[in-house]
């Protein structure tokens, strides 16, 4: 099956499988506009503004209340980020889980960034931002992997 069987002749996501279909937006959102998702977002998802760096709504939404801090300059990497934007992202982030938990009765939430290329992760644009995504057991589950390297270990080599 491929992508565009997955959302269906009439255009609509298939619910039962968001990931596969928001890639699959994501991919002609920025073939139709011709430039970047993140550098065109609409004023009507913005939920706060700060130095150069929005909490906005995830068009593409994992869950119910999937919210996002992204710079206004496109950069694609966290080493460009200024020590204002990282004030105000960090700042966003905050405001952004304060809301859900207020607003939605979010018990939790995943703060999730892929800083380097990422594309492995299922990230799907190159404009640097972070996903702030409610809890639900169901949606992300952590696995404990044979560990190879000591705690200790880690931290010297790390230094
Ligand atoms: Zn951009």
């Amino acid at each position: 099956m491929n992508r565009k069987q997955e959302i269906g002749n009439n255009g609509k996501r298939d619910p039962r499988n968001a990931r596969v279909s928001a890639d699959y937006w994501y991919e002609e959102a920025w073939k139709n506009a011709g430039k970047c998702v993140f550098c065109d977002l609409k004023d009507k998802y913005i939920i706060a503004e700060k130095d150069g760096v929005v909490l906005t709504v995830n068009l593409y939404q994992y869950i119910d209340g999937h919210l996002m801090v992204i710079p206004r300059r496109h950069i694609e990497s966290l080493s460009e980020t200024s020590q204002k934007e990282w004030k105000a992202i960090f700042s966003l982030l905050n405001l952004g889980v304060k809301k859900l938990q207020e607003k939605l009765n979010i018990e939790d939430v995943y703060i999730l960034d892929r800083p380097l290329s990422g594309f492995k992760t299922g990230k799907t644009v190159t404009h640097s931002h972070f996903h702030i995504i409610p809890y639900k057991p169901e949606l992300v589950s952590w696995h404990y992997q044979e560990i190879n390297i000591h705690p200790e270990n880690l931290a010297r080599k790390l230094r």
